[in-house]
């Protein structure tokens, strides 16, 4: 087993960091490593970089430490990359590239070998944030570091709902409320809570939203001018592409919104069956099995079209088999 602080022995200079448009885990997961190892090696210069997650994330503690501008003259001892691959690092990826040794920690079954020296790479895991949970010295867990190892947990796994939730998840997560943190009001402002133009925009996604394939497929988008009109950003959309998912009789989900001309942000669910990591791989993105995403090129409909070809293959595979 992994040993975080053993690993980082005898380092003068940590850089962490996550993916590009850092979600629950890659934030909480980012924060608690951090504040675990400032608590382990307090001499050490220990930074967290990453894009700026959204404000329902600041009552991590520590939240406004996280650096947004990489400083690309930086040669870091270690390098670690939580939660995603050494492709979704954005900027960082100078970073990584110039540190003596990087550390990978990831729960992605598309990244299947890990980008470091030394790889910790678990897709049964729920969560990087349960990965992190396992490779502290536990002496050294407290309320802030728990309370952020909770809030990935819960995010990756839509509070303990996904297929992703195993037994050790809920035993990690028993462990960490019993510091005794307000975690009913912590799910409810990370995770439920949406603002009135938040509930607008899903509101509007919803009702233009399309079902095919016999009602087996779900999809909607928001164009670049909806999201000038509301106010909004890709951070206010979240949420959407699980509404979709669970609309009765619905096996996969596709929830897009517009990044450039001609360019979608895909988010891709599933209920039962179809593989969306596979699907989302194939158009070199990546993910879970029963969430993944991708970027992809063309109009709405050449999108739908072009992701519809391979989730149908995985559809009619089912009914066959
Ligand atoms: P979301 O739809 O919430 O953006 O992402 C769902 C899952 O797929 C997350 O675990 C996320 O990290 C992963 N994911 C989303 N987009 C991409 C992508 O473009 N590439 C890869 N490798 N993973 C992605
Ligand atoms: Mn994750």
């Amino acid at each position: 087993m992994l040993q975080l602080w053993k690993e980082c022995e005898g380092a003068k200079s940590i850089a962490i960091s996550g993916h590009i448009r850092p979600d629950g885990d890659c934030v909480g997961s980012c924060m608690a490593a951090y504040l675990y190892l400032k608590k382990v090696m307090p001499q050490a210069d220990i930074r967290v970089i990453l894009e700026q997650p959204s404000e329902i994330f600041s009552c991590i503690k520590d939240f406004d430490k996280i650096e947004n501008d990489c400083q690309t003259e930086l040669a870091p001892d270690i390098f670690i990359a939580l939660d995603c691959e050494k492709t979704r690092l954005g900027e960082a990826v100078a970073l990584f590239d110039k540190a003596k040794k990087r550390i990978n920690i990831d729960h992605h079954i598309s990244n299947s070998k890990g980008c470091g020296d030394v790889n910790y790479v678990e897709p049964t895991a729920s969560s990087t944030a349960e990965l992190i949970y396992t490779v502290i010295d536990k002496e050294y867990l407290d309320v802030e570091i728990a309370k952020a190892i909770y809030i990935g947990i819960i995010h990756d796994t839509g509070i303990f709902h996904y297929s992703n939730t195993s037994p050790k998840t809920l035993q990690i997560a028993s462990e960490l409320i019993s510091y005794g943190f307000d975690f009913p009001t912590l799910i409810d402002e990370t995770f439920y809570e949406k603002t009135y133009v938040q509930n607008q925009v899903m509101g509007r996604a919803i009702l233009e939203s399309i079902i095919f394939m016999d009602g087996k497929c779900a999809v909607s988008y928001v164009d670049q001018k909806t999201m000038d009109f509301y106010h909004v950003t890709p951070k206010d959309l979240d949420g959407i592409v699980n509404q979709l998912r669970i609309i009765k009789g619905v096996e996969c989900a596709i929830f897009m919104y517009e990044i450039g001309v001609q360019q979608y942000k895909v988010s891709l669910r599933s209920c039962k069956y179809v593989d969306v990591s596979k699907v989302a791989s194939y158009f070199g993105g990546g993910g879970h099995v029963r969430a993944a995403g991708c970027t992809m090129n063309g109009s709405f409909y050449d999108v739908v079209n072009n992701l519809s070809e391979h989730i149908e293959e995985q559809i009619k595979e089912h009914e066959i088999g």
